[in-house]
């Protein structure tokens, strides 16, 4: 078994981004500049952002950190998401998710200009992704593919399950999966709560890519010998032996599955540092205006 080592893979991913952003500003070129909105203050999505805007730093963009209170309203979000879309500084944006029950996160998203959409949710950029066009390709999905190729892992002919169908990460990890590229050329199969008889299909998987928002859900006895699992879940449980009171977990209940697997992604420091990785590769391509121009 193979600890997939995100935080390994992220270091060079960083390292390489700061050398072509070094060499951009040694030429005189336009850094990349992100823009990040956060409404309210629920802990786990400043701590996210806390930790895009460091990493924006580690690699030489400039970042704007924008802490909106959780009274703002539509109309004064989208008029900062208007103003960010008029300012040609910025080259990307993104407003953390979830939004209070107020806002509509829909509206918000297809405010953005799909051209500043680093995060990849912007209808455009996911209808383009489907038909295999010049996209900016939603984060997490994008990081899972990364360490897949990262790593060498053959995807061609094999059967990858899917485990949720988010619109941020199921739904288009199965389409990119099932590309006539690699990664992908799998046989897909997408699962979600209406699926009947689940084990029965994730024990035929033999990439297993878990997005179902369960601590600890996929045990042993539902994955085949020798897969691939890719776990995407993060949650804060409580744990009195930690400083901070609590510890992070996936989806996938790792000591149980990890002997089972050939290859498996480690909570923290798996796929949720490669994420971060790529929305920066986003904001480096908006900079470069490489995907719309
Ligand atoms: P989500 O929007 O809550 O979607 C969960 C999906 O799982 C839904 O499609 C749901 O089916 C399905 N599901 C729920 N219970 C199920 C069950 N018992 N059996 C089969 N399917 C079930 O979650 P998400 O936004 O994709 O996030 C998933 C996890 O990834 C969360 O832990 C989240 O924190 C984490 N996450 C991590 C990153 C990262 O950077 N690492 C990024 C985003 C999300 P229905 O559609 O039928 O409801």
């Amino acid at each position: 078994m193979i600890v997939l080592e995100g935080k390994k893979l992220s270091d060079e991913l960083l390292s390489e981004i700061q050398a072509e952003v070094a060499a951009i500003k040694s030429k005189g070129g336009k850094i990349p500049h992100l823009a990040a909105i956060i409404v309210g203050s629920d802990g786990a999505s400043e701590t996210y952002v806390n930790n895009k805007v460091k990493s924006c730093e580690r690699v030489g963009f400039i970042s704007t950190h924008i802490k909106l209170p959780e009274t703002t309203t539509e109309e004064e979000l989208l008029k900062q998401v208007e103003a960010i879309n008029q300012n040609p500084d910025i080259d990307g944006l993104i407003v953390q998710l979830p939004l209070p029950n107020h806002l509509s996160a829909d509206k918000i998203t297809n405010t953005i200009l799909p051209e500043k959409d680093v995060d990849g949710f912007h209808p455009s950029n996911v209808g383009r992704m489907a038909l295999g066009l010049p996209s900016y390709i939603s984060a997490t999905p994008n990081g899972v593919l990364e360490i897949l190729k990262r790593y060498n892992i053959p995807t061609e002919g094999k059967h990858c399950v899917v485990l949720g169908r988010s619109t941020i990460v199921g739904s288009p990890m199965s389409i990119l999966m099932s590309k006539n590229s690699y990664p992908g050329n799998s046989t897909v199969t997408l699962c979600h709560s209406k699926t009947k008889d689940l084990s029965s299909i994730t024990k035929q998987a033999d990439i297993l890519i878990v997005a179902i928002g369960k601590p600890a859900f996929v045990t042993a006895e539902m994955v085949k010998e020798g897969a691939v699992v890719i776990d995407v879940g993060i949650h804060r449980i409580e744990d009195a032996t930690k400083k901070s009171g609590f510890r992070l977990i996936g989806d996938v209940n790792f000591e149980d599955v990890a002997p089972k697997t050939s290859y498996i992604t480690p909570v923290p420091g798996g796929v949720g540092l490669m994420t971060i990785c790529s929305l920066l590769s986003n904001t480096l391509k908006a900079a470069k205006k490489e995907v719309y121009s």
